[in-house]
Parts: structure tokens; C-alpha cells; sequence
């Protein structure tokens, strides 16, 4: 089975979708790997340096199974052999043209982020290394914008206290951004609306944020939060608004899949915050979690910096890719057989739930109902 990665074309994306070092290990394994000539430079990885761990450079469309980062564009999938094989970020519940064209080109599409989060699939969990990626710079980009220190420091010419920092939504890239914080030596609460990450957020050294929202847990299936309702929204925004207050910086990372990002952080509680406060808003991409986010930017607003990022992992392109690399590695693993051919087992649950497109058609639930798709 021969496996290519194409270099990424979206704007500011400097992943690639393998490394060498993995490289090295799938040739190991009897698989033939083709690299497309500077697929790596964004990454610091040489077509050399591909060619050294076993790879050929050629086209990178030219695979049984093509692995990418980024979804694909138009013509990028106009690029796919008949009957291939696609691995990457699909957006399954957001992008439907693309995942329409994908079923159009009878192209076997499976996505990173439909990957099931069961224990036997860690290894293979994009969302989760590439949050890591966003958590931590998101926190070194709040203690870069703040005008203050993170941490406490007692010196000759006084003693500076201690930034506060408030994390809100603590899955996989909160809870990096609190480890960083912590790490920088901030006061760190942080809040969510599922009541099970209240030990996490501890073991961490942070606080957990009593919200009282009368809330008993919003935890709904796989893990993920469920949709607040508008009276628990509304609520919610306003008890934040006067922790908001307190606070020298605001991480937000709260999402709920395939919707908008909960709107948690309002103009007024921007205005409660202090001059040269910062707001760091990871959701920027689905919307934002502040109501004054520009995504892409970075702004000033009531003398509060707020930025939005957009595409974090692409800003840490070495480890960003190495880790999301070897999620590639581990999926590719339950893909092929002992004879290191492309063996897909649709009974399989990972290979089923992660598959988008297969024989024309649109068969994951999720992005059939984004298309429209009716069973
Ligand atoms: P996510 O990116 O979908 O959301 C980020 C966080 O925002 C979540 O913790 C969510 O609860 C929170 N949130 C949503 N609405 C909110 C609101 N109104 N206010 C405050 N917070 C809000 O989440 P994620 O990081 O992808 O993690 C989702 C779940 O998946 C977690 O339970 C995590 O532990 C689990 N997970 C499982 C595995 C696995 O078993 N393989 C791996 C990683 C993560």
C-alpha cells in the first residue's frame, strides 16, 4: 500500500500530515510512503530528510490512501484517484461541500475529528493532540499581551502580585492552558459546564469556579457538553460577567461540537475588567466565546486586548505535526493487514465511525444531516 502526503495549500497551515520519524516506521511496517517535494518545510523536515527515513518525493495525490492536515480543497479532490483513500480534518459537521464532493468522487474519506474517544483510540485522537498545541499557546499568548507579570515576584523594588487567570471550558486545550498558566506562575480558576472536570482543574493546582447556575451537570454523550438552554445561557453570562472583573486575563475554550461556541463573555463584562486586561479567545474560530472577538485579530476594546486566533497548531508546526503524525501512524495501524495491504473493516468501530464517504455516498449521521442529506 502506497501512502502519500500532499503539501498543505490553506493559508498560514505549516503542518504536515507525517514526519520522517514516522515515516521511517510505516516503511518498517511494508508500507511505500510518497512525499510531496517541500510538503515538510513548514514543519523543518527536508525532502532529504524524507527521503532518508524511505520515502520517494512525487506526487502526493498519487496514494492509495492520501493523508493530509487540512480539509481538501476543490481541487485538491479533483486530484484524488477514483476510489481512494483520504485521511485528514474533514470538518464532517460544518463543511458539507466538501464532504459532498468527497461522496461525488467516490472518494473513502475518513475524518480525524469523527475518530470515537474510546480508550483503544487515544493514540489515534487528533482533537485532543492538536488542543494540547492551541491550550499552550494560547496561555503563552495571554502572558505575552498582558501588561503585567504571570507570576509573583518579590524583589528589591517591591513585591508584584500575582496574575489571575480565568480558564472557561476545561476539556483537552483548557486544561493545557491552565497547566501553562500554572506553570508561569498565575492564580488560575477555571469553569465548565461539566461537573467532572472539577477534579482535573484541581489536580492542576487550579481552582474550580462555583457558578451557581443551579446546573446540576451538562455532560451529554461521548464526553462532550450538551447545548445550555437560553435561560441557563443567560444566566451563566451574567454570574461571568462579575468573576470577569476580577480577573487580569481570560483563556476561553468552550465549544460544543458541530454548533457555534457558547457566547459566555459579554461587552460589559469586558468593560468590568481592568485596563490592559486580556482575553485569549480560543472559540474565535467557531464564533467566539466573546462577544468582541475578531477572529484573526488582535484587538483592543474597552482598553482590554482581546485576540482571537485562528489555526493555533499551525503556530507550533515541529510538534503539532510530529504528534498528529503519529495519530496517523496508530489509525493507518487498524487499517492495513498482516501483509501490510489497505484492509478496511467497516465492523471495526473507529474505521466506522471516523468513515464520511464511501461508494458515492455520505454515510456518517453527522455530516449527512449538515448536508442534508436524508437516510
Ligand atoms: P470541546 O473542545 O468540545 O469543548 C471544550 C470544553 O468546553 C469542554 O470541556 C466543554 O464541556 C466546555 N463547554 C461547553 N459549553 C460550555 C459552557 N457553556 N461553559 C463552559 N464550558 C463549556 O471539548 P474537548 O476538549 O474536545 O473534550 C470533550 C470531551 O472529550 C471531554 O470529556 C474529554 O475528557 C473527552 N475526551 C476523551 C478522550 C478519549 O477518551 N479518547 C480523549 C480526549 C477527550
Amino acid at each position: 500500500m502506497n501512502v502519500a502526503v500532499p503539501k498543505e495549500t490553506a493559508a498560514g497551515e505549516r503542518r504536515v500530515a507525517l514526519v520522517p520519524e514516522v515515516v521511517e516506521r510505516l516503511v518498517q511496517s511494508g508500507l511505500q510512503v510518497t512525499v510531496e517535494a517541500g510538503a515538510g518545510e513548514g514543519a523543518h523536515h527536508a525532502d532529504a530528510a524524507y527521503e532518508e527515513a524511505g520515502a520517494a518525493i512525487g506526487d502526493g495525490f498519487s496514494g492509495d490512501v492520501v493523508v493530509k492536515v487540512a480539509p481538501p480543497t476543490a481541487e485538491e479532490i479533483g486530484r484524488l484517484g477514483d476510489g481512494s483513500v483520504l485521511i485528514g480534518h474533514l470538518q464532517p459537521l460544518t463543511a458539507a461541500e466538501t464532504v459532498r464532493a468527497l461522496a461525488d468522487r467516490g472518494v473513502t474519506s475518513f475524518a480525524m475529528e469523527a475518530i470515537p474517544r474510546i480508550s483503544r483510540a487515544q493514540s489515534m485522537d487528533a482533537l485532543s493532540s492538536q488542543a494540547t498545541v492551541s491550550g499552550y499557546r494560547a496561555a503563552l499568548i495571554a502572558a505575552q499581551e498582558l501588561p503585567r507579570f504571570f507570576p509573583m515576584l518579590t524583589t528589591a523594588a517591591g513585591t508584584v502580585r500575582p496574575a489571575k487567570v480565568l480558564v472557561l471550558g476545561a476539556g483537552v486545550a483548557g486544561l493545557q492552558a491552565i497547566a501553562t498558566a500554572r506553570r508561569l506562575g498565575a492564580i488560575v480558576q477555571a469553569f465548565d459546564v461539566r461537573s467532572a472536570v472539577k477534579e482535573q482543574i484541581e489536580s492542576l493546582g487550579a481552582r474550580f469556579l462555583e457558578l451557581d447556575m443551579g446546573l446540576e451537570d451538562a455532560e451529554a454523550a461521548g464526553g462532550y457538553a450538551r447545548p445550555l438552554t437560553d435561560e441557563e445561557q443567560q444566566r451563566q453570562r451574567e454570574l461571568l460577567a462579575e468573576e470577569i472583573g476580577n480577573m487580569d486575563a481570560v483563556i476561553s475554550t468552550a465549544a460544543v461540537p458541530g454548533r457555534r461556541a457558547p457566547l459566555l463573555v459579554t461587552a460589559q463584562a469586558v468593560r468590568n475588567m481592568s485596563l490592559g486586561s486580556v482575553i485569549v479567545d480560543l472559540a474565535a474560530e467557531t464564533g467566539g466565546n466573546c462577544e468582541l472577538t475578531e477572529p484573526g485579530e488582535t484587538v483592543v476594546k474597552e482598553g482590554v486586548t482581546i485576540a482571537g486566533p485562528l489555526n493555533l497548531p499551525a503556530s507550533m508546526p515541529d510538534h503539532a505535526s510530529s504528534l498528529y503524525a503519529r495519530n496517523i501512524q496508530s489509525l493507518l495501524g487498524v487499517m492495513v493487514n498482516e501483509n501490510a495491504e489497505l484492509a478496511l473493516d467497516f465492523e471495526d468501530e473507529v474505521i466506522a465511525g471516523a468513515c464520511i464517504t464511501r461508494d458515492g455516498q455520505i454515510v456518517h449521521e453527522g455530516a449527512r444531516d449538515a448536508a442534508g442529506v436524508t437516510a
